[in-house]
């Protein structure tokens, strides 16, 4: 316990929240298969940042999440590793669809990086990624949806859209990701976040990451997450 304190302090790292495991020191120890390791390594990724050796253990472990780090920490990899370990962990619901990860981001910029983040991990496993976000023909979105996914990465208002047009359910969603959730916020993105978290069953496991944590998103998370731990990396809000 003395040498974690320690190395979370020379790292600049506050952690809260109750049984907080362990943090991981290097890709193996999270025990990720062989495929992921193999995309790990294929990605040039040597050890896992600060913010990963944090958050990898909470989120494999199946607990809530706030991340917050600066822009650049890592981010990204910190909540798709484990969302293919838990995507691969689910039993095959055949009637069931929709996609199981869900991922809000504000901008389509973000959401096309994420995608292209997810892309690599998840199609090994024939893990099928939809990206969603305005700008885009919805038809052509609608089709794609409906062909099928078990990832979604979507701007808030393009989802809602997407969901009142019937293209997909929230039925299998379970692992739900709010990332960079200062700036959806200050896009006036909460009341779309609010209603697709509304959707999304209540035992779900979620994530929040954010660069910065002004009051209202620390409110929100209070309100939608359960028993997160919370994991700042430098000195940010
Ligand atoms: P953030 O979301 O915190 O702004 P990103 O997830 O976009 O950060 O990651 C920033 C950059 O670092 C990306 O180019 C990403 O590919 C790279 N990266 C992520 N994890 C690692 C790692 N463990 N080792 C090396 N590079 C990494
Ligand atoms: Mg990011």
């Amino acid at each position: 316990e003395q040498d974690v304190t320690e190395y979370r302090k020379s790292l600049s790292i506050r952690v809260s929240g109750f049984d907080v495991p362990r943090p991981i020191k290097t890709f193996e120890d999270c025990g990720f298969s062989l495929q992921l390791m193999n995309a790990i390594t294929k990605q040039g990724y040597e050890k896992p940042t600060p913010i990963q050796c944090q958050a990898f253990p909470i989120v494999l472990s199946g607990r809530d999440i706030i991340g917050i780090a600066k822009t650049g920490s890592g981010k990204t990899a910190a909540f798709v590793l484990p969302m293919i370990v838990h995507i691969m962990d689910q039993p095959e619901l055949a009637k069931e669809e929709g996609p199981i990860g869900v991922i809000c981001a504000p901008t389509r910029e973000l959401a096309h990086q994420i995608y292209l983040e997810s892309k690599k991990f998840a199609k090994p496993y024939g893990i099928r990624v939809s990206a969603i976000y305005g700008g885009m023909s919805k038809l052509e979105q609608f089709k794609e949806l409906k062909s099928g996914c078990e990832i979604v990465i979507a701007t808030p208002g393009r989802l809602i859209d997407m969901i009142k047009m019937k293209a997909l359910t929230m039925l299998r969603a379970t692992y739900l990701v709010l990332d960079e959730a200062d700036r959806m916020f200050d896009l006036g993105f909460e009341p779309q976040i609010r209603s697709i978290v509304g959707q999304i069953r209540p035992d779900r496991q979620t994530s929040l990451f954010s660069a910065t944590m002004p009051r209202k998103v620390e409110k929100l998370a209070r309100e939608i997450l359960t028993d997160p731990v919370r994991v700042t990396v430098g000195e940010v809000g």
